[in-house]
């Protein structure tokens, strides 16, 4: 097992502990995916990794300098959180983890009764179609019936929703509820399996219907095409049995979690990022809920999205099939659940980790005196207001237009031009004659940079080349001017003949 091997390099390190770092963190520490430090306690040794890498600092501690609440300290796969954490003592050879939020009760939630004593019966062609199922002793003649009987809603039917639509369809779920209201993209196909070539431009709620009817034609749809909300959450999920979060933002997965724990239903959630993702199930008998594992968001922006940090396409068939399986396994009553354990699955390195979780006698939501007893206004809780504000703030910062600054390089101005983004989309597309600092290295080689020069800062759409500029412009930079839509733009509007992203 790679456990073992782990285990093994730090013996051999002299009795060091280590600290693992999570993908989304990694720029801020030269790309490591693991730190050693020689400290005694969880909080010196954080501070030791903060001396090293400075730019990890805000990542992990507030303006207190208190460990922030959406950064979850594990030492050796036990949750520290209720302890006094950064008291923790290390012994030699201790791991540390860094779990981030991704992009992802009071009283026990009662055990899934799935319209008993009334199950429906399964006719000859079911009994064909499903005999793998039937010979299994935990499933049988009863646990078909219960999935035939279950009522499952997915939230979403991106990456993760893909897998899950596919297999909970196959495996006999009688009812199914979809909420999506986005449109197929050519971008999704890379992992969105559940959608083919020809829905581009379709509605996914359309397109995985299909795609799952013609799978199992008995089963019955919901379609829900509405962005869930806090007006509709309530009355759309009190009709299913168990929830299955495939969302891909903040306010949904803090609203589906919400509403579960008021509804009293269990949700399986799945979230992805890059190579990594991370699987459990929130509110099933007695085990925590999503805000027991994140009290609160990250401030937004400070984990990047899919759409801006990338994600595998085969990623999420992996945590989405986890999911898949969760839900049948709660309809069947059968087996352990993840609920109180969450997985973190780790694609690059192909290993499989478990942290133990508990539920939060103080959670807002699920704890012993709950403060939220309806649903809230979720952007506002997740800082999207707050966004809206800096982004405003970007509009009055200045921008060039990419024809503007074609006609400048032309005239043969003197403007220096700094691509932020990274090494690998520069090998994708690039404007000539740019100079290449990705944003998370910018503060190192800052001084690299004249300060009085003719600035323009691009990225590949605009956002982090704004990131970038506001940055040079607290260090002292006078004229830093950002690229009015990045690169993207820059090949609608100049040269067609540079490639899309
Ligand atoms: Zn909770």
């Amino acid at each position: 097992m790679t456990e073992n091997r782990a285990i093994a390099s730090i013996k051999n390190s002299n009795g060091m502990a280590k600290i693992l770092i999570p993908t989304p963190l990694r720029q801020f520490v030269d790309g490591h995916d693991t730190v050693e430090v020689n400290s005694g306690t969880v909080g010196d040794a954080l501070r030791e990794l903060v001396a090293v890498h400075p730019q990890i600092e805000r990542n992990l501690f507030n303006d207190q300098g208190k460990l922030r609440s959406f950064v979850n300290v594990y030492v050796d796969d036990e949750d520290i959180r209720y302890l006094d954490r950064e008291g923790t003592a290390l012994s030699a050879g201790s791991t540390i983890s860094i779990v981030p939020s991704i992009a992802g009760g009071a009283t026990p939630a009662p055990v899934i009764d799935v319209a008993e004593p009334a199950l429906p019966e399964l006719s000859n062609e079911e009994i064909l179609r499903y005999s793998r199922h039937l010979i299994l002793p935990e499933v049988g003649l009863e646990g078909q019936r219960r999935l035939k009987g279950a009522r499952v809603l997915m939230v979403g039917t991106g990456g993760l929703g893909a897998p899950l639509g596919l297999y909970l369809a196959a495996a006999g779920i009688g009812r199914i509820g979809i909420v999506d209201f986005d449109v197929v993209d050519e971008t999704n196909l890379q992992r969105q399996v559940i959608h083919g070539s020809k829905d581009v431009g379709r509605p996914k709620i359309e397109s995985a219907a299909e795609t799952m009817q013609d799978i199992n034609p008995r089963l019955v749809i919901d379609k829900h095409p509405t962005a869930l909300t806090s007006d509709n959450a309530l009355e759309i999920l009190a009709e299913y049995d168990v929830v299955v979060d495939g969302t891909d933002n903040f306010p949904t997965r803090y609203l589906v979690n919400d509403a579960c724990v008021l509804l009293g239903k269990p949700n399986a959630y799945g979230s992805i990022f890059r190579f990594e993702g991370q699987a459990t199930v929130f509110h099933h008998q007695g085990g925590p809920c999503y805000r027991c594992l994140y009290p609160e968001p990250p401030p937004p922006g400070l984990v990047p999205s899919c759409a801006e940090g990338g994600v595998l396409g085969i990623l999420p068939a992996v945590i989405g099939s986890i999911q898949a399986t969760e839900a049948v396994k709660i309809v069947l009553g059968k087996g352990d659940s993840l609920s109180g354990r969450l997985l973190l699955y780790d694609a690059l390195n192909m290993r499989f980790r478990e942290l133990r979780l508990r539920r939060n006698p103080d959670c807002p939501v699920c704890g012993d005196s709950p403060t939220v007893r309806e649903l809230i206004d979720y952007q506002q809780f997740c800082g999207i207001p707050q966004q809206a504000a800096e982004d405003a703030a970007q509009e009055r910062m200045p921008e060039i237009s990419p024809s503007d600054l074609k006609s400048r390089l032309d005239r043969g101005d003197d403007v220096f031009v700094l691509d932020v983004r990274e090494p690998h989309e520069f090998e994708i597309a690039r404007i000539p004659g740019t100079t290449l600092i990705p944003l998370g290295t910018l503060p190192k080689h800052v001084h690299e940079l004249d300060s009085t020069a003719d600035i323009v800062v691009h990225c590949k759409s605009g956002v982090r080349s704004g990131k970038a500029q506001r940055l040079l412009k607290e260090m002292g930079f006078s004229r830093v001017t950002n690229l009015a839509g990045g690169i993207l733009r820059w090949s609608d509007e100049v040269d067609p003949s540079i490639p899309k992203y």
